[in-house]
């Protein structure tokens, strides 16, 4: 069974204007290249990523399940559609497809009691499995006001995809370092916590707690960003997560933010039928660790 363990679904409302000129820095690039213009209003609809835009790309991998991250920016900048709307509207377009697309919920934990009530509201009405976090919004992983937030994900039984590495416009890196979870993973050992893009730069860190913690787990999406440029690169970070914690990452794609620059049908090909690994390794990476993470 192959999993895409970090995919996205939004409209253009669901997503503050700064991250939309982010996630279109690199189209940004292509502009003299290509001969187009890149304005937000326009060209950002049409990368409006509905639940058949996620259905075609599984289809075309062929990719057996996915998992949907909703992010909450909406503290650092307001959206034009709130954050309980946004995830409910992620909820709602999942429901039909059980068994291809797992939907986190994406809630800022620095709302305190209302991020409870989320996190309780779309547990209870859609059995959810997972909540996205995202550090660079403005709070360290390691803080004693998140206390109770973890405490309430606990108890829910809730898997943590976090955010880490590069973070752009008015996000701040520097909240983004893997190692301020290690407290987290060690106080809460029944909870897994995935941290997304290998930690990024600071990928040192995210080999580090998953090696020391059995709840620690990290994803490679974004890893294919180095492909049309520097394969090679690409290829030796898969060799390392094969000698070094083949039973920690799983594959990813961070759809559809990559699909301009290298579709995410080409990366899984590339994971697939390059020589990083032995089957069986690889067979982990795409599917079997995050099974196991996720208790399917
Ligand atoms: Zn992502």
């Amino acid at each position: 069974m192959i999993i895409d363990s970090h995919v996205h679904l939004w409209l253009r409302d669901h997503l503050p204007n700064n991250m939309v000129r982010a996630y279109l820095e690199p189209l940004q690039m292509l502009k003299d290249v290509m001969d187009w213009e890149v304005d937000i209003d326009k060209v950002w609809p049409e990368y409006g990523v509905t639940v058949s835009k996620l259905l075609e790309m599984l289809a075309a991998g062929p990719v057996d399940m996915a998992v949907a991250l909703p992010i909450d920016f909406n503290l650092v900048e307001q959206a034009r559609i709130g954050v309980e709307e946004y995830n409910s509207w992620i909820f709602e377009s999942c429901a039909p497809y059980p068994d291809k697309i797992i939907p986190f919920i994406g809630v800022d934990p620095q709302r305190g009691e209302s991020a409870l009530k989320m996190l309780d509201r779309f547990t209870s009405r859609y059995n959810a499995r997972g909540v996205k976090l995202y550090p660079s919004t403005g709070w360290y992983p390691n803080e004693e006001r998140m206390r109770s937030f973890y405490e309430r994900v606990d108890d829910l039984g809730l898997t943590i995809v976090t955010h880490a590495g590069a973070a752009w416009t008015s996000l701040e890196e520097k909240f983004s370092e893997p190692r301020y979870w290690a407290e987290v993973l060690d106080r809460y050992p029944d909870t897994n916590i995935v941290i997304a893009h290998l930690g990024g730069k600071w990928r040192s860190q995210a080999f580090e707690l998953c090696q020391k913690y059995p709840n620690c787990y990290a994803d490679c999406s974004a890893l294919q960003g180095w492909l049309p440029s520097d394969p090679d690169t690409a290829l030796s970070r898969l060799r390392e997560i094969a000698e070094k914690i083949p039973d920690k990452v799983s594959f990813g794609t961070d759809f559809p933010l990559f699909e301009l620059s290298y579709v995410s049908s080409m990366w899984l090909d590339f994971v697939k039928q390059q020589p990083w690994a032995d089957e069986a390794t690889k067979a982990k990476l795409l599917g079997e660790n995050m099974r196991r993470v996720l208790g399917l």
